[in-house]
């Protein structure tokens, strides 16, 4: 099912007095996610994610703008008629009843033509949750299941509805980081099988990157950038989404374009056409490197040996961040001696930013 979603827009009055303002939790919001595709929402605490997939859920009602299911405007259609899957970051399942229950509760009050026998549930039951791997468990109560069980469980019956949509809040925030591993794979796994157009909202960019077909990036209810996790992390639009992406992070610099030049410092570290001014140069961690001739000398505080690859800690008076981290090929181990290192930096690796805007430059 292709999910549209038109200059989607939701405020929330203000309850602080002295700022009567709105809150505008999802601003003029435009996206079109193709049939079958796993789409990540991406970004802080409070930009606005939640809000997004209420309104795709019909949880809550926008502000302006619609929402389009296929052909069909859902905009103002109550959240048992749009066909969609839920699952929050609590599984919420009901203690008293068994796995296979709880997974049958959705269809048990279908009524008319859409009646169900007991059989034709249990069938289902069975069905789904053979494909989210818990069909040994159905006899058992949520209490007896590890919390990446229960979050199957929680899957599984949103899944049983053959929803057209399934939409995922921060589904694997309570679980331990391997379990959160193990189930994001499955999660791929399952979408892949099924085949069901899917949101997962998520503010961990790793979790986004390794599942998703396409990773859309918010900041305060705005969409910064969309596009192949890969794609967006190789060629970030503004300052916000190359530092949102990649571990360890990108590294910031005081910059400065003079001469068709890019400084930092007093160092011109390559050539670089825009006009002369002040900027934001963001590198990766993999944008430097030591063979040849360097271009940019940073003092070199140490050296951590991780196998195949060493990552430098180094300093430099016009770095951004704390330290800088550059991820090297441990060939390069015997050249990294004394208190100072020359890197020399991969172009494409290399980002120029606005000072004022962020923008990419
Ligand atoms: P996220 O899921 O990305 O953390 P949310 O969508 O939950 O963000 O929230 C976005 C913004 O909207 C936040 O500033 C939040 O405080 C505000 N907000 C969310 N729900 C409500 C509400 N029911 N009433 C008022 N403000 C809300
Ligand atoms: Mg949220």
């Amino acid at each position: 099912m292709k999910v549209t979603l038109k200059n989607l827009t939701k405020e929330f009055p203000s309850r602080n007095k002295k700022q009567p303002k709105p809150v505008v939790a999802v601003n003029d919001f435009t996206l079109e996610i193709e049939n079958g595709m796993l789409i990540a929402l991406l970004g802080p605490s409070g930009c606005g994610k939640s809000t997004t997939l209420n309104l795709l859920s019909g949880l809550q009602k926008p502000t302006g703008g619609e929402i389009y299911f296929g052909d069909d405007d859902v905009t103002n259609l109550p959240p048992e008629n749009r066909g969609v899957g839920l699952v929050f970051q609590n599984y919420a399942l009901y203690p008293h009843l068994t796995v296979k229950q709880n997974i049958t509760f959705p269809l048990e009050n279908r009524r008319g033509k859409d009646k169900l026998t007991k059989a034709e549930m249990s069938e289902m039951a069975t069905e789904v949750a053979r494909l989210v791997q818990i069909d040994e468990l159905l006899d058992r109560k949520p209490s007896e299941l590890s919390g990446g069980q229960q979050q199957r469980v929680a899957i599984a019956r949103a899944l049983v509805k053959q929803p057209r949509v399934l939409l995922l809040d921060e589904p694997l925030s309570n679980l331990d980081a391997r379990l959160r591993l193990q189930t994001r794979e499955e999660i791929r796994r399952i979408q892949r099988s099924t085949g069901i157009t899917t949101v997962f909202v998520t503010h961990d960019q790793e979790e986004a990157m390794s599942i998703s077909d396409m990773i859309v990036v918010m900041k305060e209810g705005v969409l910064q950038q969309k596009g192949r996790p890969q794609e967006v992390y190789d060629d970030p639009c503004n300052l916000f989404v190359a530092k949102f992406l990649g571990t360890p992070p990108v590294n910031v610099f005081d910059g400065e374009i003079k001469g068709g030049k890019l400084y930092i410092g007093n160092e011109a570290v390559m050539s670089f056409d825009a006009p002369d001014g002040a900027v934001d140069v963001a590198i990766r961690p993999e944008g430097f490197t030591l063979e040849g001739e360097g271009c940019f000398t940073c003092s070199l505080d140490r050296v951590e040996v991780m196998g195949r690859d060493i990552s430098v800690v180094a300093d430099h008076s016009a770095s951004q961040n704390e330290v800088i981290r550059a991820i090297v090929d441990s060939d390069n181990l015997d050249t990294l001696k004394g208190d100072k290192v020359v890197f020399g930096l991969k172009p494409n690796k290399v980002y120029v930013f606005n000072k004022t805007t962020g923008e990419r430059i």
